[in-house]
């Protein structure tokens, strides 16, 4: 099954994806994740991402791109995948969708957990606290939500339109958000 998952920040999203891949034995490709570990390893794309991911700015897409399109061939994701963080411009988004149509993929489902932004920050706010993530200031976290609103939500109109986005009700616990997706991720596979 290829799932995208698309929520802002403090949405719950890399929790849910996380699950999603050890549920599903299918690949967690978090493009986020997968810039924190350049930076930590010190690599050249590292140092270019590091300064963007301190301020909330988004990487440019071509690095973006071509990180998903190395990553998307890999063994693991054959099978399936759940992408989470990646795509968050409608210029990845249809670079995905081109790269999937290539290789006769295509998204079985896209969620969109759905969220106030005041709880969102709350979140943020108390994970900044509890794990010391960098890029939960007050200052960053407002930062990426304004992005998320300028870039990723007109991708989120861009799957609705295809008529295989699920909205799912996030502002619940981790549980209940994982027990509604598990529902309709059995709907998806029953209509496959
Ligand atoms: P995340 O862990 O998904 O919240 O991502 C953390 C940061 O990584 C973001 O604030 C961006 O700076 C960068 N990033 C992650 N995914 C992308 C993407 N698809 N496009 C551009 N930048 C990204």
């Amino acid at each position: 099954m290829n799932i995208l998952i698309l929520g802002p920040q403090g949405s719950g999203k890399g929790t849910q994806a996380k699950r999603i891949a050890v549920e599903y034995g299918v690949a967690h490709v978090a493009t986020g994740n997968m810039f924190r570990a350049a930076i930590a390893a010190g690599t050249t794309l590292g140092l270019q991402v590091q300064p963007l991911l301190a301020s909330g700015q988004l990487v440019p897409d071509d690095l973006t791109i071509g990180l998903i399109r190395a990553r998307l061939q890999e063994d693991d994701a054959l099978d399936g995948f759940v992408l989470d963080g990646f795509p968050r411009t409608m210029a990845q988004a249809e670079v995905l969708d081109a790269m999937l149509a290539g290789i006769g993929r295509r998204l079985d489902v896209v969620l969109e957990l759905l969220i106030a932004e005041e709880i969102c920050v709350e979140r943020m706010l108390g994970r900044a606290r509890e794990e010391g993530r960098g890029d939960d200031t007050p200052e960053v976290i407002a930062a990426r939500l304004e992005v998320y609103r300028r870039e990723t939500v007109p991708v989120v109109e861009h799957y609705r339109a295809t008529g295989r986005l699920v909205g799912i009700r996030a502002e619940r616990t981790p549980d209940e958000v994982f027990a509604e997706i598990q529902d309709t991720l059995e709907q998806v596979e029953e209509r496959a």
